[in-house]
């Protein structure tokens, strides 16, 4: 199945009672199928589900400015969200919701194969690496899994809600910029081409692999 296709077959999905609940459309994901680093977002607000996109609206608009900071384009990107339909008055998604949707972003993952996948907030970050681990522990670290690296951030709109965390917000993008630069600068003579990074939890292991190197 490719990404289009993948696509096309939820068009109209009736799986979780989202469907019901008052969304316009299913909003997949927009970007480049072949991307090296993939963003997920936690579900569609107001604006992505009236024009079917991810991050379109004001907290599209900060994450754009974010990506040009890191030194990346919404063209080379992948952008999706956990979630591909909107919860009424963006509530939280619901576990069940979660657990039936989540198929479709691993799916497009598969497809995809980023390397480096930078999750947004604490939905993103916790389905993703699939343990309950709050985002201000874990933000601006690499974390490898078996595929692909994870790189959790702050979800913008957290930041337009709090100002307080717009420059905590900003520090993880610039944590993000200095590792793909890390990645991006060739090593000494010797010496292996890896960044540095650490990890908090025991079970996630600190990135150490050449992301865009193979
Ligand atoms: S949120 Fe996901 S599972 Fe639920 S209806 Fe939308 S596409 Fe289907």
């Amino acid at each position: 199945m490719t990404l289009q296709e993948l696509g096309e077959s939820l068009h109209g999905c009736q799986r979780c009672k989202l469907s019901g609940l008052g969304r316009s459309r299913v909003v997949f994901g927009t970007g480049n199928p072949k991307a090296a680093v993939m963003f997920v977002g936690e579900a569609p607000g107001f604006h992505e589900d009236r024009q079917g996109e991810p991050f379109v609206g004001a907290a599209g608009k900060l994450l754009n400015d974010l990506l040009q900071s890191a030194g990346l384009s919404r063209a080379e990107i992948y952008i999706a969200n956990v979630i591909k339909c909107r919860p009424p008055d963006n509530r939280d998604p619901e576990p069940d919701e979660v657990e039936t949707c989540k198929p479709f972003l691993l799916q497009q993952i598969d497809l995809i194969k980023p390397k480096l996948v930078c999750t947004l907030g604490n939905w993103a970050t916790q389905t993703i690496l699939e343990k309950k681990v709050g985002i201000t522990k874990i933000r601006g670290q690499a974390i490898r899994l078996k595929d692909f690296v994870v790189f959790p951030l702050l979800h913008p709109a957290a930041a337009l809600h709090q100002g307080n965390l717009r420059e905590p917000l900003h520090e993880d993008f610039r944590k993000l910029k200095a590792y793909l630069d890390q990645l991006n600068t060739p090593a000494p003579p010797g010496q292996p081409a890896q960044p540095s990074a650490s990890a908090t939890s025991a079970e996630c292991q600190p990135a150490q692999m050449d992301l865009f190197g193979s």
